[in-house]
């Protein structure tokens, strides 16, 4: 095939393949019931239709407005009136140009979807926007070269007022993740990732600062590679607590590249936690070495009243290194019943049992006793970190790094549930905070990345 003819879209592209993929990101799903979508052309000019075809130019500052009709969707805004169709695409012009904050500002974008921090943003995005129906809503896609979706991912992972090294670390994480394509989560979808937690977070390039895209040129095409040159599948999390996880333990697989690591220097008492067991989670979690410890992730190096500025625009400022949550027994109850399938019929909740953890101390399997409503005691079990803090949490738990308090009345039924905690996150791969702390401390993304991927070397991708 010609070269312009030659599919660039991120399934062609292999190792070998050496070119920098597109990539299609699902921005607004079936799921956001999203009715209508306003969109402005910002800094940029375009065309829009339902494809290349019967496209019309529009003009830097052009509104449109896309709703469903009768006959597929109808586009409201446009200088010479389109025919409705099953789809629209608004190409934004230069493509690769969001450096200058070129693309087409998106309105009310949800972030953060099923997670505590859910809300609301503008996005601006760059390249091409299609819409198209889903469910009983709409669907936008953003179609980008990957190097413009990294700029806008590492700037909503966290922010672009992060050190240079945080934000080189942390492009190299998420271009790695995304070409290892490992994980299918929207394989009958038609887009290749999602722009949220639930795959790696991209708000668009409205908060893309001169150090972010320094980051972006910096590392280009610079991919985590295992010892049989393979793209590292690179996972990352916001916070580890002190103790990175094992994939084993979060996802039952072992991945090439990553592996547990203790998130502070060689000579800091945290060492000697590792591993987390039922014998010294206390000591892990509230001990008096927490005082002078030096975790890259913990508060004597990243103060938590700096973060707000660290962070991404959707995340909340807190205390995220160790922290408590406190349910009554009524309201632990009515989330459970709520959350766990076979639990409907609770009426009573007699204990919690951690049977499993990983060697961060995230519980991995956990057990319920409870009772229905003839006496009868029950046990049901919980398989994952991932089901346990969606569980435990009705805007899911911060980390399954956790101890239980529980106070109980006469019957023996739990009136009371503390949790105590360390952590946000699954804690495989990268502690964004603690490179955070790292990149503080004078440390280049290549140090950071060799302290998180301890089995991985940087190599080229493209
Ligand atoms: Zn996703
Ligand atoms: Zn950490």
């Amino acid at each position: 095939l010609p070269e312009k003819t030659r599919r660039r879209d991120i399934h062609a592209w292999s190792p070998r393949a050496r070119f920098e993929p597109t990539i299609r990101i699902g921005v607004i799903l079936a799921e956001d019931a999203c009715g209508r979508v306003d969109l402005r052309l910002t800094g940029a000019a375009g065309y829009v239709g339902p494809d290349a075809s019967a496209e019309v130019p529009i003009a830097d500052g052009t509104a449109l407005s896309i709703e469903r009709s009768d006959r597929g969707l109808h586009v409201a805004g446009v200088p010479v009136p389109l025919a409705d169709g099953p789809q629209v695409r608004v190409r934004t012009l230069p493509v690769d140009a969001v450096e200058e904050g070129c693309g087409a500002l998106v309105r009310d974008v949800v972030a953060g979807r099923g997670f505590h921090w859910q809300k609301r943003i503008d996005q601006l995005l760059p390249g091409t926007i299609e819409v198209r129906p889903a469910g009983d809503g709409l669907a936008l896609i953003n179609e980008v070269p990957l190097e413009a979706y990294l700029a806008g991912v590492i700037t909503a992972e966290m922010s672009g007022a992060c050190p240079a090294a945080l934000l080189e670390a942390q492009c190299i994480c998420a271009r790695s993740w995304l070409l290892a394509m490992t994980e299918r989560k929207h394989a009958d979808e038609p887009f290749d990732r999602c722009n949220d937690d639930c795959c790696q977070r991209y708000q668009g390039v409205g908060c893309v600062t001169p150090t972010a895209f320094g980051a972006v040129r910096q590392t280009y095409g610079v991919a985590l590679m295992t010892s049989r040159d393979a793209v590292v599948d690179a996972n990352y999390a916001k916070c580890c607590g002190g103790i990175g996880e094992s994939p084993t333990a979060v996802w039952g697989v072992e991945k090439p590249g990553l592996g547990v690591f203790v998130d502070a220097p060689d000579d800091d008492p945290v060492q000697r936690m590792c591993p987390v067991s039922e014998e010294n989670l206390r000591a892990y979690l509230t001990g008096d070495w927490l005082a002078g410890a030096q975790a890259y992730c913990g508060p004597n190096v990243v103060p938590p009243a700096d973060l707000t500025q660290y962070l991404g625009r959707v995340d909340d400022a807190g205390e995220y290194f160790r922290w408590s949550v406190t349910h009554t027994g009524a309201a632990l109850l009515e989330l459970l019943r709520s959350q766990v399938a076979d639990m409907a019929a609770a009426v009573a909740l007699h204990d919690l049992r951690v049977m499993k953890r990983g060697v961060s101390g995230r519980a991995t399997r956990l057990a319920i006793d409870w009772a229905d409503r003839d006496g009868r005691m029950q046990c049901s079990e919980l398989a994952s970190e991932y089901a346990i803090r969606a569980a435990l949490h009705e805007r899911f738990l911060l980390s399954s790094a956790i101890a239980f308090d529980l106070r109980r009345n006469d019957a023996g039924q739990i009136v009371e549930l503390r949790l105590t905690g360390a952590g946000w996150g699954h804690g495989v791969g990268l502690c964004q905070i603690g490179a955070l702390g790292m990149a503080l401390r004078g440390h280049d993304s290549a140090t950071i990345l060799r302290h998180y991927y301890p089995g991985a070397r940087l190599g080229s991708a493209y």
